[in-house]
């Protein structure tokens, strides 16, 4: 497994991640066993916005023993009183659901509590209206609760609520379809889209990565708004490159599923790479660098992906993103224009100009 750190809390998370989405629907042993063995692959962030109850029964078999070495998303929204996921803003609901998956989880504490799915103005003032943020709240005062996340589609009221400076942990759909405005949940430009990963990144907020794959809608041809299918891995890749993402959850039902997703930490480069996104980069993100290193290997040895998204960061207000760029041991001007990633970048990045662009911001 490869680790991120979150920037303010320290957590060293996988970057592969289990979303628990379909597990509910394997046979118990089947479940339990995909669990144990997604912990000894090294996965430890777990997303509890599934689909149904069972999973909570499962989990708590499966990691109870092991329960300190995981990282915990509980949703306080998500409903299972059918034994099918529904969403609420009632403060009596979210109480007893909150209780009831504690004991399931057979834990008692919640390493991130999320807002749970928020997508309009209007559910936002509920939320708060009903006395559930204050809940959540009080429950982080109370130690139940450690850090407080957000999980929403829309980069508008995301940005919203981040203003409030509570959230330290966001769940966000990143796909190349929905940044692409394709697919039931494609809210915002590609380029609002982009702007919410490094505000994330810039303030320390770390993302977790939900539908990694659209519902599986980028796997198959058929369905596929570019006309062919990505890969499980290069979808992986796609999110993992974004500003500010920790990890990503595909949904997992099996062994199988498991298996795949992380078969993303052995594949080589060429297997990674999705710079096929290129033909269909919508008019207001082309020439925009998405940090995907397709243009490698540079003859002067720069990084340009990483040289790129430090000068975004910093235009971003990330305070931080000077200092990383100063410590890379190539910088912008040692770019010698040689035209080779204008070349081959896809996505119709004029990169020699801005490699002096770069150097004039940053004075290296
Ligand atoms: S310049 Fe193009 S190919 Fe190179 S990292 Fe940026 S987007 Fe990718
Ligand atoms: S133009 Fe500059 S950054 Fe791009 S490949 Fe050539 S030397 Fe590297």
């Amino acid at each position: 497994m490869e680790y991120r750190i979150h920037p303010k809390t320290g957590d060293r998370i996988g970057v592969i991640g289990l979303g628990t989405g379909p597990i509910f629907e394997a046979p118990e042993r089947e479940a339990v066993d995909t669990l144990i063995y997604a912990h000894e692959q090294g996965v430890n962030y777990v997303d509890l916005a599934t689909a149904g109850a069972e999973t909570f029964r499962y989990v708590g078999e499966a990691y109870a023993p092991v329960r300190g070495e995981l990282f915990y998303q509980v949703h306080f929204g998500a409903n299972y009183e059918t034994g099918e996921y529904g969403w609420t803003t009632d403060l009596d609901t979210v109480k007893r659901q909150v209780e009831w998956q504690l004991n399931q989880l057979r834990t008692d504490y919640i390493d991130f509590g999320f807002i749970h799915c928020l997508d309009e103005a209007h559910d936002w003032r509920d939320y708060q209206d009903n006395g559930v943020l204050d809940y959540l709240l009080d429950m982080k005062k109370a130690g139940v609760v450690r850090r407080i996340g957000l999980s929403s589609h829309t980069p508008e009221l995301a940005g919203t609520i981040l203003d409030t400076g509570l959230v330290e942990q966001m769940m966000f759909s990143i796909n190349p379809a929905y940044d692409y405005q394709h697919g039931e949940f494609a809210i915002g430009s590609a380029g609002e889209r982009l702007a919410l990963y490094r505000r994330c990144e810039a303030e320390g907020v770390g993302i977790s990565v939900m539908k990694p794959y659209s519902a599986g809608q980028l796997l198959r041809g058929e369905t596929s708004p570019f006309g062919r299918p990505l890969t499980k891995v290069q979808c992986i890749q796609y999110a993992l490159d974004k500003p500010g993402v920790l990890t990503v959850l595909p949904g997992i039902r099996n062994r199988a599923d498991m298996e795949e997703a992380l078969a993303w930490l052995d594949a080589p480069e060429e297997e990674r790479d999705y710079a096929v996104l290129g033909t269909f980069t919508p008019r207001d993100v082309a020439g925009t660098c998405v940090y995907c290193n397709h243009c490698q290997p540079c003859p002067a040895g720069l990084n340009v992906g990483l040289i790129n998204k430090y000068f975004d960061l910093a235009a971003a207000g990330d305070p931080m993103a000077a200092d990383h760029y100063r410590k890379l041991e190539k910088h912008a001007s040692d770019c010698i224009s040689c035209g080779h990633c204008d070349r081959r970048c896809p996505f119709h990045v004029p990169q020699t100009d801005r490699m002096k662009e770069i150097a004039a911001r940053f004075g290296v």
